[in-house]
């Protein structure tokens, strides 16, 4: 099979699996360009493709080149273009992308975890410092009721949830809670990925047994993140095998994902079922309040001397998760330290203007919105700012506009400047009509979570 053909039919298998709009928009004009010892290099026609491809896609991509040749493992993405790409120009475009980067993964500053080797847990997740709130009482109750009853009320317990709410920190805290009090007991703490990664070692280095022994001798197995097990069939099956021995055992497991089993896809009925066969508590995003107490929680634990008023404008504007929560309160502690001055909230305010806002909070502008509407309908941002009145330029400005005004809250006339100083009328109309159909117009609706997803994303 050529590497055309086997594009051509995973394609076909992808194409069936997500919605239209992103198939056309992601897969157009992509290709193989290699295929060796297992890892496959897919060509793309720029860095917005790559980072949905590689990103998004990944899990879609491999299962559907697997079903078809079943030694391929991985797969990554190159930026392919008609003339032969200079490093320079592949560079120009990650470099655009690049400055979107989270702040608060920089300026994040932690002590260093000691993390124990042989279980993975990290002593700092207890629940004596997990804050309860309404997002998260049902969680954070089944799991320390867990912890007080080993394999004996939910089993497996399942925590599900978005990113940075909790999910991680519930989980580490009942094998901690569990080694406090039995030092002796068989606690592993895996994310999915890593034990997948583990399983594809020890089939390569003919220890799967070994592998298998190991995981047998576990009485807490917790393994965090387990949507990444999607696709991934001879993980699965694994996987299938010892969660069996373990429950009949009445070994614990614990499971956490972002989302419930039953979303999770390609994952193998009989283990989803297995999944729901115990406990299913979410975790949701934190209320004012939670999120005030988490960070007073924070700021007590690090000696942090800060204004009431700082700490409730950070609660307030930081709503997304705690991760993000953590991040604003330790880009305001570090400023503090390295000016010596004291936490106010006039002191604050600037500091976390960028953070704030769905739009600003990233530091996404206008040019970045024209960028990716551009890349994302293919038409040149010339053609969308300047010229025509076509039906193909038309609509992608008004989303243009729509994003402007809903993201950055840029003025009506600021808009009609954006768009070669077109009246401020033209924005109003635009928004209005691009607000009104997503009300019913599903496509658009998706259309612009792509854009937002990216525009933060990335
Ligand atoms: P997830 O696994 O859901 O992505 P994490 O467990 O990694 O999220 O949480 C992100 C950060 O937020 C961690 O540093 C964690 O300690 C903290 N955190 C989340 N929820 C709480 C809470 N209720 N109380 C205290 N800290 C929390
Ligand atoms: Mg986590």
């Amino acid at each position: 099979m050529t590497n055309e053909e086997l594009w051509q039919s995973a394609l076909g298998e992808i194409e069936l699996s997500i919605s239209k709009a992103n198939f056309v928009t992601w897969f157009k004009n992509t290709s193989i360009i290699s295929n060796n010892s297992g890892r496959v290099i897919i060509g793309v026609p720029n860095g917005f493709a790559k980072e949905w491809l590689e990103n998004k896609y990944n899990l879609y991509i491999l299962r559907s080149l697997r079903n078809i040749q079943k030694d391929i493992r991985e797969v990554s993405c190159a930026i392919t273009t008609n003339q032969p790409a200079t490093p320079k120009e592949t560079f120009g475009i990650d470099a655009v992308i690049a400055p979107k980067k989270q702040l608060n993964t920089v300026l994040y500053v932690e002590k260093k975890p000691e993390i124990s080797q042989e279980n993975n847990l990290n002593p700092r997740y207890t629940f004596d410092n997990f804050i309860i709130g309404g997002s998260n009482e049902l969680a954070r109750a089944a799991c320390y009721a867990v912890s007080q009853n080993l394999g004996k009320i939910y089993n497996p317990l399942f925590i599900y949830g978005g990113v940075g709410l909790g999910k991680t920190h519930l989980l580490q805290s009942i094998g901690n809670e569990i080694l406090k009090r039995t030092p002796t007991s068989r606690v592993k703490y895996i994310t999915s990925e890593r034990f997948t990664n583990e399983l594809i070692d020890s089939i390569k280095n003919q220890r799967i047994n070994e592998f298998k022994e190991y995981y047998q001798r576990i009485d807490l197995l917790i393994i965090d993140d387990v949507q990444f097990l999607s696709g991934k069939e001879k993980t699965q099956e694994e996987f299938f095998h010892i969660f069996n021995y373990l429950h009949q055992l009445n070994k614990q497991i614990v499971l956490s994902s972002d989302r419930a089993p039953k979303a999770i896809p390609t994952l193998e009925e009989r283990l989803r079922s297995r999944f729901e066969g115990g406990m299913i508590a979410d975790v949701s995003k934190a209320d004012f309040e939670t999120r005030l107490a988490i960070l007073r929680k924070k700021a007590g634990n690090d000696g942090l001397i800060i204004d009431n008023k700082a700490l409730e404008y950070i609660a307030e504007n930081i709503t997304n998760n705690i991760r993000e929560l953590e991040g604003a309160l330790n880009r305001v502690a570090v400023s503090a330290q390295l000016t010596n001055q004291e936490i106010t909230l006039d002191f604050a305010k600037p500091l976390l203007s960028e953070l704030i806002s769905s739009g600003k909070k990233k530091g996404v502008n206008h040019t970045h919105i024209i960028k990716a509407v551009s890349e994302f309908y293919d038409i040149s941002p010339e053609d969308l700012i300047t010229k025509g009145r076509k039906k193909e330029i038309v609509r992608p400005r008004q989303v243009a506009m729509y994003l402007m005004r809903s993201e950055l809250n840029y003025s009506y006339p600021g808009i009609g400047d954006k768009f070669g100083g077109r009246d401020h009328t033209t924005a109003i109309h635009a928004y209005e009509k691009i607000n009104q159909e997503l009300a019913n117009n599903t496509k658009l609706n998706e259309e612009i979570t792509c854009l937002k997803e990216h525009l933060y994303t990335v």
